[in-house]
């Protein structure tokens, strides 16, 4: 089994993973892991790097796919022994104009975004190490989407004690809501995204508190971000970031120091705590 730290990130074929990916290969003292759910468009990327003069290694994963994550896991268990650094970059959002019925959007976005994440968190939370950092990229679009919603919601998004079950359970409730339709009237915000980063967003915060109770003599450090509007097959051309100015926040948190006590359990943007 192999000492040298690792890192590992979601979706780095393109756009802002990509760019994370590359900033770790530069920044990161360990194997950094470039996943993607294509292997030819991973590899591609890996080679990319490699022109470069960067050393990223590939293993493929697709986050919709539990046995997929599982096998990522048990790779991790036995080539490392856990994992130091994950970044939770995968995600997916219908355009603005895609035509699309908004309950299979919702379908859709809640299963990569938030259930696909929360898979990976279950099957590797428990492996990382000691002083590991885990960052979950969400969006600011969570916080203006909170706003959105009834003032129960709110409350419970917001709650100090909200477990991961009910989490799920509103999660789920948000995807039945939208095929009958009434999900405005249950006190929903009408974006499918905007609800699947206020379920990673509040996740985040979940399992923040869970290693608080559980670990919390490892040190380790998990927090939610939004790496800013940035210039990405997703968000199209006219984002004001380039793609490693959106990585920036989320690298920042992924090497936090060792002797950092936080921030934990965050919303972080520009490097700055918000207010959740
Ligand atoms: P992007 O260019 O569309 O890249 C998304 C990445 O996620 C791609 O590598 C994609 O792989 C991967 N992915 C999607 N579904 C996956 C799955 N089931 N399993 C594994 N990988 C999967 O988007 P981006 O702008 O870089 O977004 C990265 C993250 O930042 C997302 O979580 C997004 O919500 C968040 N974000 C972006 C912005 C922005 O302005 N761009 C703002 C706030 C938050 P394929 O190439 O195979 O599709």
């Amino acid at each position: 089994m192999s000492s040298t730290p690792v890192a590992v990130v979601t979706g780095g074929n393109k756009g802002i993973g990509f760019a994370i990916v590359q900033a770790l290969c530069k920044h990161f003292q360990g194997d950094v892991f470039l996943t993607a759910r294509d292997p030819g468009r991973g590899q591609a990327a890996v080679r990319k790097l490699q022109e470069e003069g960067l050393h990223p290694f590939f293993h493929q994963l697709d986050i919709d796919d539990l046995q997929s994550i599982q096998a990522l896991r048990d790779f991790l268990k036995e080539k490392y022994g856990g994992v130091n650094v994950l970044v939770n970059n995968a995600g997916i959002a219908f355009k603005v104009h895609d035509t699309t019925p908004f309950s299979v959007q919702a379908e859709v976005t809640l299963k990569t975004n938030f259930f696909g994440t929360r898979n990976v968190c279950t099957e590797l939370l428990p492996l990382v190490k000691p002083y590991g950092k885990v960052v979950n990229v969400s969006s600011s679009v969570s916080l203006s989407s909170l706003a959105s919603c009834s003032k129960e919601l709110q409350q419970k998004f917001r709650s100090d004690t909200i477990t991961e079950e009910e989490l799920v359970k509103l999660m789920t409730k948000f995807v039945e809501d939208t095929k009958t339709n009434t999900h405005v009237k249950e006190g929903w915000p009408n974006t499918a995204y905007g609800v699947s980063k206020i379920g990673v967003t509040v996740l985040s915060r979940i399992q923040a508190r869970m290693i608080n109770e559980k670990r919390k003599g490892d040190h380790i450090l998990l927090n939610a971000c939004c790496p800013g509007w940035v210039r990405t097959d997703m968000a199209g051309p006219k984002a004001p970031k380039s793609p490693d100015e959106g990585a920036e926040t989320p690298v920042y948190l992924a090497l936090l120091p060792a002797d950092a006590d936080g921030p934990h359990g965050q919303f972080v943007s520009d490097k700055t705590v918000r207010t959740w």
